[in-house]
């Protein structure tokens, strides 16, 4: 486990993920009934940009750097600004995603935050400090899914962000999300990916189309075009079971993130439902 989040903070794959999280987490507080989100690959909480390893990757340069410097954003990445720590750059902090919900939890909501690399997860646990709504477990994600799933409060958002170490990865994701939606098939799934190479990724949607007979949408940002070898060329999100009307909320934020993020005006996005024989 080498992967540390610290030299990724901050960069597009974040600002899309997150502006996704928190439309989404938008969608469940328009009921007063109660939620959890279950964050099963948490990370280290809050990233320090000034650090020497957020220093050396730079990736938030070309990540929220370029949105805090644009001008008119679409409202919801406005309302994602406004969740961020200060919003005038040089950003020293920014959050990772148990701190970008918490401050949007009501007093009858809570986070489970599951991390596997001890040093990441004390690092969680020291930055959360006792709190009775989140809740950090040291323990596989996946393993996580079994332990927490369904929630008592049958309603619920669980995000899945794994570093793709693994060439096994999304094969692993698929079957995760098999057992997970066996135990609980109303929750809200939302799945980061990596795209680094398209044919591994339409593979990964048949295979999802495959074993999943639940509503999904996929949403895509490439900054480079999609087959530049050995490179994060974009990423994508692909949300089961995703809110009423949850796409629409797409169609002025991501032509306005790929405007603002794609390298040269390299790369596209793209918004759809992936077709299942449901
Ligand atoms: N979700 C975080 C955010 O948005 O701020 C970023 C998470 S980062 C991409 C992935 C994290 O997963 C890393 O901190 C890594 O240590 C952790 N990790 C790796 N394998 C894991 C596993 N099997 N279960 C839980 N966490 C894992």
């Amino acid at each position: 486990m080498n992967y540390r989040h610290l030299y990724h903070a901050g960069n597009f794959a974040d600002v899309l993920k997150h502006i996704v999280l928190l439309g989404l987490i938008e969608a469940l507080l328009r009921k007063e009934t109660p939620f959890l989100f279950l964050d099963t690959h948490a990370g280290a909480g809050c990233y320090d940009l000034l650090s020497e390893s957020a220093q050396k990757s730079k990736e938030f340069e070309n990540g929220i750097n370029k949105i805090l410097n644009k001008e008119n954003p679409p409202e919801l990445v406005q309302r994602y600004l406004n969740y961020l720590p200060a919003q005038t750059p040089p950003l020293a902090t920014y959050p990772g995603s148990p701190f970008f919900v918490r401050p949007l939890l009501r007093a009858q909501d809570r986070i489970i935050a599951t991390e596997l690399n001890p040093r990441e997860c004390r690092a969680l646990a020291s930055a959360v400090g006792r709190d009775r709504q989140l809740m950090v477990r040291e323990m596989d994600g996946y393993q996580g899914l079994k332990a927490f799933l369904p929630p008592k409060e049958r309603r619920g958002l669980v995000l899945i962000d794994p570093p793709y170490e693994n060439p096994d990865e999304f094969s692993q994701l698929i079957k995760a999300l098999t057992i997970a939606l066996d135990r609980w098939e109303t929750g809200i799934y939302a799945l980061w990916y990596p795209i680094k190479e398209r044919r591994l990724i339409d593979q990964f949607h048949k295979g999802l189309a495959e074993a999943i007979k639940r509503e999904m949408l996929v949403i895509e940002l490439c900054i480079y075009p999609e087959d530049v070898s050995g490179h994060l060329n974009g990423c994508g999100m692909l949300i089961i079971n995703p809110p009423w009307k949850f796409d629409q909320e797409m169609n002025s934020v991501l032509p306005w993130l790929w405007s603002t993020l794609a390298v040269n005006n390299q790369g596209s996005y793209r918004h759809y439902p992936l077709k299942t024989s449901l």
